[in-house]
């Protein structure tokens, strides 16, 4: 299963150890590192320890494989899933990398062969779960084969305040003390301030050299739409992606299976994804997404986690997310490529009374409660923010952005705002004169002075505040409750069935009108889509005149076929990225292909001929 290290040099300094960028340029076919890559290199091919804060997409896997190869030894990476370690060693091994990834569905053979690979030093990347690592058994594996690192990747799992928490990565502290002078790595595309400091601390890693990369994902387009009719409008969002693979998360597992079959029945080839599924049909799921260009995943958030398809192009929402970091991860699983991906959400009222129940009803502390709602109010801002939403973002991860983006639903079509302070004192006054005991239905029924047996019983139909707001629809009472929510204003009480609450003193300044109250005015739902341009499809293809583009099909029938035989993801074959490199500069011999991004000496020999032989096809 090991195969034998294909012809790479010179990639020798003079003192023996291999140079990066030499590597880079050789295995990688890159010619240049990105944003601090280099640094990281250099810190950790140096002995030093280094964490690694950087974006999805942003290059985190290169930050710890070129260390791994420069270095003399054994490179160790700690990744938390199985089913994807596999992709990654498959992809190390077209690239020529000696890899090899240790697990439980290992046969005995498979074993033996990574046992002898290892103390034959014929190894350069050995994948292991953070279970396994600390084991005796790992240990005496290992013998006195030299690690030339640790790369602990999705770090963030060490923190309970994150949402991927686990416990095994705990005990990863102790490989500071069990392999002493083996510098350690630890790597996550988290930015919550809270999670950094438990990796740094959790991990022992309190004299590494910290790495942080603006985490804007400049790619990504944002937009988030109240919910109506949220199947039509997930259809038209689709409309704009055909062709195209992308992830729609669900809340629940039910949702996730019926919209899956949905969506099927709409002519979109679609899959469901949830921990309650059988283990062998879910990585049958997992794996047709990875493999197929064009299937939409539904999904909970079961899934996600090391998931490196790049050119996921599209992420949904149906329900709101947990906490303004979780929607940044999922959403981050679009574009990892660089390439134009949209995001998109639907929520309403509801969202917020069901995920506010979710905490209440748990069993955490008052504490972690206490937090879990300011997640939930923090994310609200962001959905119901008149401003830039990639600003907003980015603030709640404390880095400064100028907004207006040009690249987020309210930038590119900038939503008005009115003087709601009348409206406010109205919603607001409902609310206390009906002893904060009813939801926001009730208390639209109040302001529009609908007679109804409930408005009646509680007597609700004598008072001042009934109908006292018949000068607005509905729907603009609902905006504007999910907007008191969202200002902090008022609050839901989930012990009385999803009652509002004044918050008192907030409440208080604007009955005096202490306090202005703006709101954003909701857009209409229907009819045109707030986008014209859509980026389509393979939206790597969108920046190609026709020829170019057709070459580029031709390219990407190739790499099927190849992965397909290979059974790999395409991706693993070559990126859309270096396929539209093809297409435009259209090498003609080998010394031009190894000049494409990401055709390095391996992929050269493994498929240089094949694809040379389609462009030669198509010459124009
Ligand atoms: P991350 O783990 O940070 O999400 P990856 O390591 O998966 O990101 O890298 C994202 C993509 O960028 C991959 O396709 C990778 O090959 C590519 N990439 C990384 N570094 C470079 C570079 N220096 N030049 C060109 N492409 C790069
Ligand atoms: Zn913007």
């Amino acid at each position: 299963m090991l195969q034998p290290q294909s012809r790479i040099e010179p990639i020798f300094d003079t003192d023996g150890v291999r140079n990066p960028l030499s590597v880079l340029k050789t295995v990688y076919g890159y010619s240049t590192f990105r944003g601090r890559q280099a640094e990281v290199v250099e810190q950790v091919v140096g002995g030093g320890d280094a964490v690694v804060l950087f974006p999805t997409g942003a290059g985190k896997s290169l930050c710890f494989q070129i260390p791994a190869l420069c270095r003399d030894g054994i490179g160790i990476v700690v990744s938390p899933l199985i089913a994807l370690m596999r992709d990654q060693v498959e992809a190390l091994k077209q690239l020529g990398v000696k890899a090899a990834a240790l697990n439980s569905s290992l046969s005995r053979e498979e074993f033996a062969d990574i046992r002898s690979a290892i103390s034959a030093g014929k190894l350069d990347m050995l994948y292991v779960t953070p279970e396994r690592i600390v084991t005796p058994g790992f240990r005496d594996m290992m013998g006195n084969a030299k690690i030339s690192l640790f790369a602990i990747d999705e770090a963030h799992c060490v923190s309970q305040w994150g949402h991927d928490f686990r416990p095994e990565y705990r005990e990863l502290g102790k490989l500071a003390e069990q392999y002493p002078g083996v510098p350690r790595m630890a790597l996550t595309a988290t930015a919550d301030p809270h999670t950094r400091e438990d990796i740094i601390e959790r991990l022992g890693l309190g004299g590494a050299k910290v790495f942080t990369t603006s985490f804007d994902r400049a790619n990504i387009a944002y937009e988030i739409v109240e919910r109506d009719q949220p199947r039509q409008q997930l259809l038209r969002f689709l409309a704009r992606h055909k062709g195209a693979s992308g992830i729609v998360y669900c809340l629940s597992r039910a949702k996730v299976e019926e919209t899956a079959e949905w969506l099927d029945k709409q002519g979109i080839r679609a899959l469901p994804y949830h921990a309650g599924m059988e283990r062998d049909q879910r990585d049958a799921h997992q794996d047709a997404f990875l493999k197929e260009e064009d299937l939409c995943l539904v999904a909970t958030v079961a899934f996600g986690m090391g998931i490196d398809k790049p050119n996921v192009r599209y992420v949904a929402h149906l329900d709101l997310p947990g906490s303004v970091e979780a929607y940044y991860q999922e959403t981050g699983r679009a574009g990892r490529d660089g390439l134009p991906s949209e995001v998109w959400m639907a929520y309403g009222m509801a969202d917020v009374i069901q995920r506010g129940r979710m905490i209440d009803g748990g069993n955490s502390s008052p504490e972690i409660k206490r937090v879990e709602r300011a997640k939930l109010n923090a994310l609200l801002a962001i959905c119901e923010t008149p401003g830039c939403r990639r600003q907003a973002i980015l603030a709640h991860f404390g880095e400064a952005h100028a907004g207006h983006c040009g690249n987020c639903d309210t930038c590119l079509k900038p939503v008005e705002t009115w003087d709601g302070t009348e409206a406010a004192i109205k919603a607001l006054a409902a609310i206390y004169r009906t002893g904060e005991r009813f939801g926001a239905g009730h208390l639209i029924d109040v302001l529009l002075g609908n007679e109804n047996e409930r408005t009646q019983r509680f007597g609700h139909a004598d008072m001042p505040v009934f109908g006292a707001g018949r000068d607005l629809p509905a729907k603009t009472w609902q905006s504007v409750y999910r907007q008191l929510l969202a200002a902090g204003l008022v609050r839901v009480d989930h012990e009385a069935f999803g009652a509002l609450k004044l918050e008192p003193e907030e409440a208080r300044a604007v009955f005096r009108k202490e306090r202005e109250v703006k709101f954003r005015k909701d857009r209409p739902t229907k009819g045109k889509a707030s986008r014209t341009s859509s980026p389509s499809a393979a939206s790597a293809k969108a920046s190609l005149d026709q020829a170019d583009g057709e070459l580029f099909e031709a390219l990407r029938a190739k790499r099927m076929e190849i992965a397909k035989d290979l059974s790999v993801p395409p991706y693993v074959v070559f990126p859309d990225t270096t396929l539209v490199a093809m297409a435009t500069e259209r090498p003609t011999d080998e010394a031009e292909m190894l000049d494409i991004s990401g055709i390095g000496q391996s992929k050269l020999e493994r498929y240089g001929d094949a694809f040379l032989k389609v462009i030669l096809q198509h010459s124009r």
